[in-house]
């Protein structure tokens, strides 16, 4: 099988090891080996990376343009292909796997025109015959650590902007896709970058995100993942004084009440909590329900639940994939054994299920008549298990959907317009959304979240600029 390198200062490098890249959906599936760095790779990158940082600050709008354009375009030309194999490395189904590799293609376009816009600021001084300028300039090397369940998605929202705003990279994706990883490498690799200026250093977390996390000449990490590894980029971050952005998990609430559309309300509830095999940060995890649609609501979640189709991701009709890999499923399933010692019950789902061929293929699982301080409703599952949690009203629903320490997403079900304001004004996360899933947002808008799901700025959309440039402030005397 044909080894996939490292790239290093505009090089294909081998690591330090190699790692098989296998199908959820059919564990005799292996996709393909690859490279696996160390901390010494991470050095070579960091430094090819500081090298090549002057050349592309100084590159010219157009230049910037010019690449992320192609890299886009090259992306969009490929979305099947690419989605298709994002699917079989990560297990959603195939049309959400192109459906990814296509945002991802409209997240470097979006930046190839960001890139032609980075504006600043001329004000008068305060004294006589002194000019004010305040300008944007990027930060150097930043590094990029992604997750594993949004393969393209989210290193494009990170790289690109990145690029766009005159930064070198140094790209660490999840072990778990490293497929997806190199082919976005690959295709940045002939976008007419200079050598350098872009660099993949696939490898563990513990060896190669931690190195990066700690190298003196990385100005600033972007990281999306859990909380207890956020915490330790964070620390590490601020103990050299360097920028970090963190986008970390979710305990997301959907409110669901007495005059929501029930039909609305279920299809919210299904995507938002099970599609994706529940493995979103921005997935319904809670479902909060008002007493007087409570029972109707669980009866037609169950209906509904009995008719998603889960199998090979790849399957013509499958609307839900395998969980990722072993430890996940296991989490997974212990979850639900907590929730039920803690007295829950399960009103539908949970089995581990047999397909064809060997995956891990879990049932969606729906615990009811929870309590927002069991530990199902405080600790993220990030599996196909949502809980219900009874309330008496809309007030005590906002109370409840507010007690928890995270903040990323939070949807509300309702026909009034009286309850849509006061739940987008009193839900504390930094995305809210009205009869939609909580899952599931625009390419071109801000996104992150409040409270312990995110620190730094915002990503995406103009809000991106925040991160990936620092501002100087410059005084002329003409
Ligand atoms: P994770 O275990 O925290 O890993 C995230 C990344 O950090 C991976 O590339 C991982 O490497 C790396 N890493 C691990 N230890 C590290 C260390 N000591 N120093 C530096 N990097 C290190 O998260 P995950 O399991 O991949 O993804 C699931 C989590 O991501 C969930 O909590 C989910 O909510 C969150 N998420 C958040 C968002 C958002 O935008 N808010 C979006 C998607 C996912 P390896 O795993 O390869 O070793
Ligand atoms: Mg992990």
């Amino acid at each position: 099988m044909e080894l996939h390198r490292n790239y290093v200062g505009g090089e294909w490098v081998e690591g330090a090891s190699v790692a098989g890249d296998v199908n959820p959906s059919d564990l005799s599936d292996v996709i393909g080996e690859y490279a696996m760095g160390d901390a010494e790779q991470v050095d070579a990158a960091v430094e090819a990376a500081a090298a090549a940082a002057p050349a592309w600050a100084a590159a010219t709008p157009a230049e910037r343009f010019t690449a992320l354009e192609k890299i886009g375009l090259e992306l969009a030309a490929r979305a099947e292909e690419l989605g298709t194999q994002l699917s079989r490395e990560e297990g959603k189904p195939r049309a959400e796997g192109i459906a990814e590799a296509q945002r991802a293609a409209w997240i470097f376009r979006y930046f190839a025109g960001e890139a032609l816009r980075i504006a600043g600021e001329h004000i008068r001084s305060v004294r006589p015959g002194v000019d004010v300028d305040v300008l944007r300039e990027p930060l150097g090397v930043v590094g990029v650590i992604t997750p594993w369940n949004f393969p393209l998605a989210i290193p494009a929202w990170k790289i690109a902007p990145a690029l766009a705003y005159g930064n070198a990279v140094v790209f660490k994706p999840a072990q778990l896709v490293p497929a997806s990883a190199w082919s976005l490498t690959e295709i940045i690799s002939r976008a007419g970058l200079p050598p350098g200026t872009f660099n993949l250093v696939n490898g563990s977390g513990s060896r190669v995100g931690d190195a990066l996390v700690r190298h003196p000449n990385v100005r600033g990490v972007t990281f999306t993942g859990s909380q207890a590894v956020g915490r330790e980029v964070a620390l590490a971050c601020a103990g050299r004084f360097a920028k970090v952005q963190l986008e970390m998990g979710g305990k997301n609430p959907l409110v669901v009440l007495d005059d929501a559309d029930l039909d609305v309300a279920v299809d919210c509830a299904i995507q938002g909590a099970f599609f994706q095999t529940g493995q979103r940060c921005t997935a319904s995890s809670r479902l909060i329900v008002t007493a007087g649609i409570h029972d109707r609501f669980v009866e037609a979640m169950v209906e509904a639940m009995k008719r998603l189709r889960v199998g090979h991701a790849l399957e013509e009709g499958t609307q839900i994939g395998p969980v990722v890999d072993e430890g996940q499923l296991k989490q997974d399933l212990d979850y639900l054994q907590i929730g039920l010692a803690e007295g829950a019950e399960l009103a539908f789902g949970g089995e581990r299920l047999e397909r064809e061929t060997e995956g891990y293929f879990l049932q969606p699982a729906l615990l009811v008549e929870t309590r927002n301080d069991m530990r199902v409703n405080r600790e993220e599952i990030f599996g196909p298990i949502a809980t219900v949690i009874r309330v008496a009203d809309a007030e005590e629903a906002l109370a409840v959907a507010n007690d928890t320490e995270y903040g990323l997403s939070a949807g509300v079900c309702t026909t009034s317009l009286k309850h849509a304001a006061r739940f987008r004004d009193g839900l504390q996360a930094g995305v809210v959304t009205v009869n939609l899933p909580t899952a599931g947002v625009d390419f071109h808008v801000p996104f992150g979240g409040t409270k312990g799901s995110s620190m730094g700025s915002r990503e995406q959309g103009r809000y991106a600029i925040e991160f990936f440039t620092q501002v100087k402030t410059a005084y002329t005397r003409p």
